[in-house]
């Protein structure tokens, strides 16, 4: 295969193929799509799809696919063959500049929460040329957008694409003011680290609960848990090792940057991480990266876990979105700059984002809610669902000293006037780092934790964007209206500290007294479900932002309001319906015939001796006897409650029922299944138990 810089890249139709099969002049014109978003001529539409489907026939391809982000699901393709029969009964490779821009996929099955009325029930896909087109099997996939006839998003792209610019077109005027005028964009980077779980296929195959629902619903405590952290960057094992190996080559070849892979705290988790990128592009590899870990763990006799609780007591699974904002001369603006003045910028930037994530402190949860996730936060492994800020101690004084107008005593004491000092450099520190903030400042970046694994990292930065350029809006149109413009920054910065400080918590995010002090003193939101959150994307102050900056109109507010809230209730009622089916035909019936043959020992034994006392079996019977009743009398509890569901009229309160009635009666069938789990043979037991799924790749 050679080496790992000759295949880099490989299935892509990249700047390098770009440059190589394009003329000057077609070239110069994609380019100048690409990086400042000209429209593009049909002619040169026509060139670049002439020329994608040579290098894709080259490679192999046969099909091409606009791939695309619907609301719900990972990614859709609808494959179209690039053949096209020619008059002497053969067939010639096509592929035009139309259907390289536009293509309708008969897609009327996705979910489109009421956006497109049924006799227009088709939406279109448009071409993203700023995220290369690439290769899959034998399909040139092309990044897409997907909306209706219109103009609505019918996905999570074109949103994402919108909160870009509307982030690029304020933090433009911003640097604008600082006297900057060579930037042409601004654009956000994110380097999303992903982590999962696999269990062996084999496993998989004898659990309905992971086949239907991607977790267990049942399980007992393994012996041998988490606790002893000897997984945490351990030795990897070698059916893992092979994996990740081929899993690296594989999104090699696709241009993803696949940079770390470590074992994660749990046994049988570990992480991926990328190098950052811009960020539709990292949402784009994101999606494709799922993708391939599924893939290559099938032909490794392995499922890849990306739920975000695939096991109750050991840790689930996240996302962390490092986020930064650069400059297309690539200078990172959450970087302290160098000189007095840039760092003056730096700090306004700062502030933007603290401003940012306080105001819209619902947004950010939001967009990390679902069903999987609520299992993660505030369960001691995940951030709180309360967001808060991490600036660690030294930025926290600085910010403190401007705020207070006193003497920074960091190395040297000196006055933090803006304009005049150099900050010191915010070196990440990693030794003291907080890896229980939901939010944390990491020296040229934030980290945002909360996201799950499974989620698109699409929904978390069109919220950080969109939040970010309101917050840039409101400081610019203060400050291109300003008389003394370094008075009225050092003012702007220092009412930005005071106003919301209450967002800044550098303390430990899992302890329960900072749930406490947040919700009570400091008055931070605290949603602890989805259906608490989400219908505050709804709230007035959210759809005025998120409208004014044209990122979303708010009919598609409303239609994801639905597809989001529509889409927790159907995950809890699949997770309800697999638990009552699991308890009724295998739980319940293994345990009884356990029973039966521990009553069949007893009875041979006393027939041999009437005298023995048999206490051991008769106990045990009587245990395991009032074990299956009870599982029976919860399951029964549970399918009434679903049936009782369909009598919820619109989807907030269905939402709220699942939450309040379904998601505790399952919790309650849960307990006696898993203490039958303990009391029965393993070899009744109907399915591989925790520690047989967690350490059961070797
Ligand atoms: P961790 O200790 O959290 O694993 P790393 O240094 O490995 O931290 O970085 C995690 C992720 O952050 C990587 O994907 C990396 O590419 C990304 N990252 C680094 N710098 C930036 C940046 N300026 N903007 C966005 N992401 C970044
Ligand atoms: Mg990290």
């Amino acid at each position: 295969m050679g080496t790992v810089t000759d295949y880099f890249g490989s299935l892509v139709f990249d700047d390098r193929v770009m440059k190589a099969t394009l003329s000057a002049k077609v070239y110069a014109s994609l380019k100048k799509t690409i990086d400042e978003g000209a429209k593009l001529d049909i002619s040169v539409a026509n060139a670049v799809a002439v020329a994608m489907k040579d290098w894709a026939v080259a490679h192999g391809a046969t099909h091409y696919t606009h791939w695309f982000q619907p609301l719900t699901g990972i990614t859709a393709e609808k494959h179209d063959s690039f053949i096209s029969p020619s008059p002497d009964g053969g067939v010639i490779m096509e592929f035009s500049g139309k259907e390289l821009i536009k293509g309708e996929p008969d897609a009327s099955s996705f979910p489109s929460g009421g956006l497109r009325a049924t006799f227009e029930a088709r939406g279109y896909t448009a071409w993203d040329p700023t995220s290369y087109a690439f290769i899959k099997g034998k399909t040139l996939c092309i990044p897409t957008a997907f909306c209706s006839y219109g103009g609505e998003a019918l996905d999570k792209k074109t949103p994402l694409l919108r909160s870009m610019e509307a982030l690029n077109k304020q933090a433009l005027r911003i640097l604008r003011l600082f006297g900057n005028d060579k930037v042409k964009c601004v654009r956000t980077s994110v380097g999303p680290e992903q982590e999962y779980f696999l269990v062996t296929k084999e496993m998989y195959d004898q659990r309905p609960d992971l086949r239907f629902t991607g977790r267990t619903l049942f399980g007992a405590k393994p012996p041998k848990g988490q606790e002893m952290d000897d997984h945490y960057f351990g030795v990897i094992k070698p059916r893992v090792a092979a994996y990740m190996e081929e899993l690296n080559d594989e999104l090699w070849k696709l241009g993803i940057l696949a940079k770390t892979e470590h074992n994660e705290v749990a046994p049988a988790q570990h992480e991926l991480a990328p190098i950052y990128t811009t960020t539709n592009i990292a949402t784009d590899h994101n999606q494709l990266t799922m993708e391939i870990m599924q893939k290559v763990a099938a032909k490794h006799g392995l499922v890849c876990l990306l739920h975000e609780k695939p096991f109750a007591g050991v840790n689930g699974s996240g996302k962390h979105n490092n986020w930064s904002i650069s400059t297309d001369a690539g200078v990172n603006l959450l970087s302290p700059g160098e000189t007095p003045y840039e760092n003056a910028q730096f700090l306004l930037f700062l502030c933007a984002v603290i401003k940012a994530v306080d105001d819209y402190q619902d947004l950010l949860r939001i967009s990390v809610a679902t069903a999987g996730n609520d299992h993660r936060l505030g369960a001691n492994e995940a951030p709180p669902a309360v967001v808060s800020i991490f600036l660690g101690d030294e930025l926290n004084a600085v910010l403190e000293a401007i705020e207070t107008d006193t003497p920074y005593s960091g190395a040297e004491k000196t006055q933090m006037k803006l304009g005049v000092n150099v900050l010191p450099k915010f070196n990440r520190d990693t030794t003291d780092r907080n890896r229980t903030s939901p939010f944390a400042f990491t020296g040229n970046k934030f980290e945002f934790r909360m996201l799950g694994s499974s989620n698109s990292i699409a929904c978390a930065n069109i919220m950080l964007n969109s939040a970010v350029a309101e917050a840039l809006k409101i400081y610019a149109d203060r400050l291109e209206a300003a008389e003394d413009f370094e008075a009225s920054l050092h003012e702007m910065i220092k009412k930005t500290i005071k106003d919301h400080k209450h967002i800044i918590f550098n303390g430990n995010g899992y302890d329960d007294s900072w749930i406490k002090e947040a919700t009570e003193n400091r008055g931070l939101l605290n949603y602890r479900t989805t259906a608490d959150c989400m219908p505050h994307l709804l709230d007035k102050k959210n759809v005025d932002m998120l409208t004014s900056h044209k990122v979303f109109s708010e009919a598609e507010l409303k239609s994801r309001y639905e597809i989001m809230l529509e889409n927790y209730c159907k995950t809890i009622i699949i997770e309800a319906n697999t638990m009552v089916d699991m308890a009724k035909t295998q739980i319940a019936p293994a345990v009884a015939a356990y029973a039966k043959e521990v009553a069949k020992t007893a009875t041979t034994k006393k027939a041999l001796d009437s005298t023995i006392a048999c206490s051991y079996e008769t106990g045990l019977v009587k245990r395991l006897s009032a074990l299956t009743d009870r599982i029976a009398i919860k399951a029964d509890e549970l399918e009434n409650a679903l049936l009782d569901l369909h009598t919820a009229e619109d989807i907030g309160t269905e939402a709220n029922a699942i939450r309040d009635t379904i998601l505790a009666k399952m919790g309650e069938l849960r307990v006696p299944c898993d203490e039958a789990e303990t009391l029965t043979a393993k070899t009744y037991w109907p399915m591989p138990t925790y520690a047989d799924l967690l350490f059961g790749v070797k």
